[in-house]
């Protein structure tokens, strides 16, 4: 009988009997950061991540930025300790990773996973592992995402329909990820793009990182001519700069889209389920194709996705404070 090989403290994820910290919120010694999203960077004394992550991390965090940082490739395992990492895509933005600890039982964590290929995010390849801690946001049977080419193309045709009828298409999507996808998208089409100050700041860095997004200006003062298409964040969709855009017709990405009529977001005409994250059937299949012998849900549907896996023979749980002592093999 031993302890699980993770532990949850007071929220945040601890490899157990280690000081590595998994995405920490709260200062930590040294933490791992999976990707550059708000809710999983922190101020941390020594950060691991891919030289990307820790591009955009120092980016969004500006000032408040500190500590060391300690860039790490993806498939070139180091050594931290008695621990051996190694760093795997996750697919979910730029220079997002899946963290390989290993220390006797090999232990992956997905963080943010995609496993649809993307057009600015490395392609997410499976880590192998004894021990999975995977991410469960979409993990209930109804998400089930449409095939990708298939959602690109509706947000074309929503495009193509407002230029046409001489109004500016809007499309509101995350400003990190989500809204250089679909930029890349749209400009690599030869649609000519405008992207609000708060998107065009990380375009910027995408750029510097060797992803580039031709035919997009940032949205001024001016706001956007006729022809041109507009991607803006969507908690930024009732801003200054999309709200005087005077005639516009606006569309929200989101995975959350696939709900269909339970979708509600206020004040848009339009919604695609474009996502950065696993579909329902995605966390299964990625599940067994590592080979994990246990796996625990985090974030999301934990419980629903950790029942799925169950009654497809995979042991599986939610991740739990004070987890119980189990046996692991
Ligand atoms: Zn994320």
């Amino acid at each position: 009988m031993r302890r699980p090989p993770i532990e949850l403290v007071r929220g945040e994820l601890r490899v157990a009997g280690s000081g590595l910290w998994l995405d920490a919120r709260r200062r930590a010694p040294c933490a791992f950061v999976s990707h550059a999203h708000g809710d999983h960077i922190g101020r941390h004394d020594r950060t691991i991540a891919t030289a990307a992550t820790l591009a955009l991390a120092r980016h969004r965090l500006g000032e408040k930025a500190r500590g060391e940082a300690l860039p790490a490739g993806y498939r070139t395992p180091f050594g931290l300790g008695d621990l051996t990492l190694e760093l795997f895509p996750a697919g979910h933005v730029l220079g997002s990773a899946q963290l390989l600890v290993k220390n006797g039982v090999a232990l992956g964590y997905t963080g943010d996973l995609c496993l649809e290929p993307t057009l600015t995010a490395e392609p997410a390849e499976v880590m192998e592992c004894d021990v999975l801690v995977m991410e469960s946001t979409f993990g209930l049977p109804r998400y089930v995402f449409p095939p990708k080419e298939e959602v690109l193309g509706g947000v074309r045709r929503f495009v193509d329909d407002a230029l046409s009828d001489g109004v500016t298409p809007v499309l509101l999507g995350y400003a990190l990820g989500k809204a250089q996808e679909i930029l890349k998208y749209l400009s690599g089409l030869g649609y000519a793009c405008r992207a609000h100050p708060a998107v065009h700041s990380l375009n910027r860095v995408y750029e510097a990182l060797g992803v580039p997004l031709p035919n997009v200006r940032a949205l001024g003062a001016e706001g956007p001519s006729r022809g041109e298409v507009v991607v803006a964040p969507p908690h930024l969709a009732r801003s200054a700069a999309v709200q005087r855009i005077p005639r516009r017709r606006t569309a929200v990405l989101t995975g959350w889209a696939v709900e269909g009529g339970r979708f509600r977001w206020r004040g848009v005409d339009a919604a695609f389920p474009l996502s950065d994250h696993a579909d329902f059937p995605s966390l299964l299949r990625y599940a067994r194709a590592t080979g994990a012998r246990k796996v625990f849900t985090l974030h999301g549907y934990a419980e629903e996705l950790a029942g799925a896996l169950r009654r497809e023979g995979i042991r599986a749980e939610p991740l739990r404070e004070n987890q119980q002592l189990e046996l692991l093999v």
